[in-house]
């Protein structure tokens, strides 16, 4: 039996857990906070440090285990913000190093995929990524997460974030912004760009707030009115990679997954088509420590393991560029 201690932190959520083949046997997270604004990388890197003994140690007790016992210690290597995935890493390697246990470095989205798939028992499924800095359309080719569609500048959630801070709602704006848009009473014409089997966010984020400063909107109906768009040009590409690839299951993943419109609006995509649709706990969707631990205990098994001195950190390792041998 492996048991393997996954610390994840490249941007809000310093979290870790502990896992032992399919069963989760601990769990804590002290995600950051920002006072004002959005995510500073420097100020989350200083809260993860100021908080990394605490969440280790937390972990450690709930599991009721001897350090001895464990096998393996992982760490999201990327992608990321820099100063966060840094200070991850050098909690890490010093535990990989006093522990004398391989030291596993997990890139993001495919412990976003790995953990979806195993919480929903989903078996090769297309999967719709959706986090603060990522939105990919990917699925499993051979060895590698091919990547059939994404964002050509900034993330879903980074954009609906974007939009609620001009309108000084706190972070994370996403949740927030799903109950204005449900007061919204009519559509009002926003950008929808899909390129090929690209999408883009940044001009309509813009055009949404001009919306409501111009005083032409309300923040209810732009709110409502910009999570159509977004959530149909996501559903528009993933419909597309589904037929492409002649898949009949959906696997929606990464924080963005929590919002109810965007789930209605898949259900009917995945219904007309004939394909399954999994969706992991809400718990597990956005970033968190389990699917670090849970990703390194595959890798570990298939022999997946970096030296101290190969593991600096990726801000931007994709998930195409991880051969997958589990
Ligand atoms: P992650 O990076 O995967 O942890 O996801 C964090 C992102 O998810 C942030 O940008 C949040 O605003 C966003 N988010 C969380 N809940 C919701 C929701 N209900 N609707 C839209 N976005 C959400
Ligand atoms: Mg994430």
């Amino acid at each position: 039996m492996n048991i393997v201690l996954g610390i994840e932190g490249t941007a809000w959520n310093l979290s870790a857990a502990i896992v032992e083949e399919d069963k989760i046997l601990s769990e804590y997270s002290l995600p950051y906070q920002p006072v004002g604004g959005g995510i500073h990388p420097r100020d989350a890197a200083q809260s993860h440090a100021t908080n990394i003994k605490k969440v280790i140690s937390t972990v450690l007790d709930k599991a009721d285990i001897d350090p001895k016992n464990i096998n393996g210690v992982a760490f999201s290597i990327g992608p990321g913000m820099g100063p966060c995935l840094r200070t991850v890493a050098t909690a890490a390697r010093a535990l990989s190093l006093l522990l004398d246990i391989p030291l596993i470095g997990v890139n993001h989205c495919i412990a976003h995929i790995e953990i979806g798939k195993w919480l929903t028992g989903a078996k090769n499924p297309l999967i719709l990524y959706v986090s603060g800095a990522n939105s990919q359309v990917i699925g499993l080719r051979g060895r590698r997460y091919n990547i059939y569609g994404e964002t050509l500048d900034i993330g879903i959630g980074n954009a609906i974030d974007k939009f609620s801070r001009a309108f000084n709602i706190r972070h994370p704006g996403g949740p927030k912004i799903e109950e204005l848009a449900k007061k919204g009473e009519r559509y009002i014409k926003l950008p929808y760009v899909v390129k090929g089997m690209d999408f883009s966010f940044s001009g309509l984020v813009t055009a949404a707030i001009n919306a409501v400063n111009r005083e032409e909107f309300s923040i209810y109906d732009v709110s409502f009115s910009l999570q159509e768009n977004a959530f149909s040009m996501l559903v528009e590409v993933t419909e597309r990679a589904l037929a492409y690839t002649d898949t009949h299951e959906l696997l929606l993943t990464g924080g963005v997954g929590a919002n109810s419109r965007l789930r209605e609006m898949l259900k009917i995509m995945c219904e007309d088509r004939d394909v399954r649709f999994f969706v992991p706990d809400k718990k597990y969707m956005g970033d968190n420590g389990v699917m670090i631990a849970y990703t390194g205990l595959l890798m570990l098994k298939s022999g997946i393991t970096i030296k101290v001195e190969d593991s600096t950190v990726k801000p931007n390792f994709r998930p195409d560029e991880v051969e997958i041998k589990w």
